[in-house]
């Protein structure tokens, strides 16, 4: 058994703890959450000393490991239109470099304190690297195709991706890519998949405003970059208040769906969010949508309406490095209102939430084997991160 302290302590589950003392069997189950004063407290030469902060392992609830080698390649705030053509049109690379991007992507994010992620895979590229990871996963089998003729081949081969995961053991579930890139027929496949693919949901969702236009218009960049790829847009009828307006309803029922980016989702989504389903998560890649589109979403009105809000990287095509940490910190400086007890909760419980991992993960709630992360250089006093914040990994 070990006795750690420090500054402050975010068990997560309940409020911190100034000086309080966490006591961590040697496979890293939590055993037992103490205040400084509990008759119960170690004699303090058994116990660890940290200046600073401890908090459970974070949770990464978007990631896509597959395009770890497209570090760099893409340039930055194109626009998601122009950023999704790069990605078709570059993303085949030699399958040796591919895979060793994979393993060395997925120890950066060990290393950085990610205990869990949901990761987005279109192939079983991954498939290998997980399998012998020491983070969890929940391998989001992702298909695509506006046109509905092609529903049934696409999700046939998403079935036969995600059966590979299970195979081996691993969380896989089947889910649409984005409301653009997702016919109602392949919705009401993977609809029909639930029995067999039980977990959560995710969805790419209003990245970009040329993705309302076109539920709403029919027109816009968005639509102009798929018929650049040769779709077809004659029988689409563009009748919907949104993008998730379209996709909602389509989505599969009693899993917790997970919407991604938002970054132009407007006031009212969330009471019609609220209206349709009461299990919905709002995921958000602030450095993705930074170098993406150069804007991120407006988290105090995210807040404000009581969205739970849990953190991902997005991919390496997207980002400069996978670190919860960095994700948090670029929010603070942007909202300096939300301090580090809300970001740790978004980063750690939610995210744990929303994956269905959070019997074991998540918090420093007895029995857990969530991780205990040493957050060096924090404003304690204030709630807020520095330039030099830091993160080291202790379970
Ligand atoms: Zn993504």
């Amino acid at each position: 058994m070990r006795f750690l302290s420090a500054d402050i302590i975010f068990p997560i589950y309940t409020n911190s703890i100034p000086n309080g003392i966490l006591a961590v069997s040697a496979n890293g189950t939590i055993n037992d959450v103490l205040l400084p004063d509990d008759e119960n407290a170690p004699d303090p030469s058994r116990i660890e000393r940290f200046e600073g902060a401890l908090c459970p392992g974070f949770i990464n609830a978007h990631c896509h490991l597959e395009l770890s080698h497209m570090k760099g390649v893409v340039a930055e705030k194109t626009g998601l239109p122009k950023f999704i053509t790069e990605i078709v049109t570059r993303r085949e690379e030699n399958s040796e470099m591919k895979m060793e991007s994979i393993r060395l992507a997925d120890e950066e994010m060990w290393r950085n304190g990610i205990q869990a992620v949901g990761d987005i895979c279109n192939t079983a590229d991954t498939l290998e690297t997980k399998r012998n990871s020491r983070v969890e996963y929940h391998s989001f089998v992702e298909v695509f195709s506006f046109d509905p003729a092609k529903a049934e081949a696409v999700l046939k081969e998403g079935i036969r991706v995600a059966d590979l995961y299970r195979q081996a053991d691993l969380r896989a579930s089947i889910v649409p890519h984005a409301p653009y890139s997702v016919s109602e027929q392949l919705f009401a496949g993977i609809a029909a998949q639930q029995s067999r693919f039980s977990g959560p949901i995710s969805i790419h969702n209003q990245e970009t405003e040329s993705e309302d236009e076109m539920f709403v218009s029919g027109t816009g960049e968005l639509v102009e970059t798929f018929k650049g790829f040769g779709a077809d847009f004659t029988n689409f009828n563009p009748q919907k208040r949104s993008a998730l307006d379209y996709a909602l309803p389509q989505l599969p029922k009693n899993q917790n769906v997970i919407l991604i980016h938002n970054t132009c989702s407007k006031q009212e989504e969330f009471g019609y969010v609220d209206s349709v389903r009461n299990d919905v998560f709002w995921c958000t890649c602030a450095q993705a949508n930074k170098y993406i589109e150069n804007r991120i979403p407006n988290l105090p009105l995210w807040l404000e309406k009581q969205a739970k809000i849990c953190i991902g990287t997005d991919s390496l095509a997207s980002n400069h490095q996978l670190s919860i940490l960095e994700e948090l910190k670029l929010i603070q400086s942007n909202y300096l209102d939300i301090k580090l007890a809300e970001l740790l909760k978004m980063a750690t419980l939610t995210g744990a939430k929303a994956l269905n991992m959070d019997k074991e993960k998540g918090s420093f709630l007895k029995g857990k084997l969530p991780g205990v992360l040493w957050l060096k250089n924090v404003n304690l006093n204030e709630g807020l991160f520095t330039e030099t914040s830091s993160v080291q990994r202790l379970f």
